[in-house]
């Protein structure tokens, strides 16, 4: 049988701030929810210290040693939010059932846990927390976040629009996440590549509940990138495209040239200068893009994901 044991795992760089409230309405949901008997009573709240430099790991400390419900793992130097998000969620795959993965800073509305765990205990592997609207958002996050989703999806990345990285996940859904290997890891658009029963639950994302953001633009944009150069082998397809057409304009020229030299109208070396360039440029381009293709191949070699996830076999034993 199922024990039902659900791990929060909330990643915390310099949230000394924020701590004391978040782990005091985290250990409200988590008790309330053992009440009602939806989750067992070895449930936590695992915080993963990402190397601060404030007193955010004695807090996480002293929180352990006055609860058990608060458990703790200390990065050894600042890791970035994925990593750190990963490395607790991989700490809670042996010792929960599922897990929740949850920002410090109570902008993700503690009061969705309840709905996870319903599409959970309903048979849902993974449940993605979306937000239904962005009204505290500044215009420039929103303006900004909200066009990342966009260009990752023409880019080919399936990422769940207006999801951050609140969600649940049960443990096979965890053990699929463990077989991507690949160091730039970006889970937002890794998890929905492992199937399974997969459901939305909507909340209204708050402020900050204090401290400020550890997502200045400069690491935003870089987080962008991350996500379409570790996803997506489009732009290397887009330079095959590019080559392509310049090639294509080059023929263009040539014909044209010829019309005007037929004509008459072109100083001797115009019309052979004119169709090299195009024409050199479009097969370098080309070229460049054949190359890119290969060099996307190795990269996507070189994460060795794993290519199925099986989700049940029928077969009887002997
Ligand atoms: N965070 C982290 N390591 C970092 C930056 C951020 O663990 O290097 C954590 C941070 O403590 C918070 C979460 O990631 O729990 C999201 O960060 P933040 O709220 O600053 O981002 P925003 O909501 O502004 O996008
Ligand atoms: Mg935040």
């Amino acid at each position: 049988m199922r024990e039902n044991t659900l791990y929060v795992v909330v990643p915390c760089y310099n949230e000394e701030e924020v701590l004391p409230e978040t782990s005091r309405r985290l250990k409200d949901k988590l008790t309330a929810l053992m009440g009602a008997g939806k989750i067992s009573e070895k449930s936590r709240v695992l915080f993963v210290n990402d190397g601060s430099r404030d007193r955010t790991w004695e807090l996480i400390s002293q929180l352990h040693a006055q609860n058990p419900i608060f458990s703790g793992v200390d990065l050894t130097r600042n890791r970035g939010h994925q990593n750190a998000l990963l490395a607790g969620l991989m700490t809670a795959k042996d010792r929960c059932d599922m897990a929740i993965s949850m920002d410090a800073d109570l902008q993700d509305d503690v009061d969705a846990v309840d709905g996870m765990v319903d599409k959970y205990l309903e048979g849902c592997d993974i449940v993605y927390g979306v937000r239904s609207s962005r009204k505290t958002d500044t215009f420039f996050k929103r303006f900004t976040a909200e066009g990342f989703y966009r260009v990752m999806n023409a880019l080919g990345a399936e990422t769940v629009f207006n999801h951050a990285d609140y969600r649940l996940m049960s443990k096979r859904a965890l053990e699929g996440l463990a077989q991507f290997k690949e160091v730039n890891l970006f889970l937002r658009g890794v998890v929905p590549m492992i199937g399974y029963r997969t459901d939305v639950v909507e909340y209204e994302r708050g402020e900050r509940f204090a401290g400020e953001s550890k997502y200045p633009l400069k690491k935003m944009l870089a987080f962008a990138m991350e996500g379409i150069t570790s996803l997506s082998t489009k732009p290397i397809r887009f330079i095959t495209g590019l080559g392509f057409f310049i090639f294509l304009v080059s023929i263009l020229m040539l014909i044209y040239s010829i019309v005007r030299w037929a004509n008459g109208e072109t100083v001797i070396g115009w019309a052979s200068v004119i169709c090299s360039v195009w024409a050199i440029g479009g097969l370098i381009l080309l070229s460049l893009g054949v190359i890119g293709e290969y060099v996307g191949k190795i990269y996507l070699e070189s994460k060795g994901r794993p290519r199925f996830l099986i989700r049940e076999v029928l077969d009887h034993e002997g």
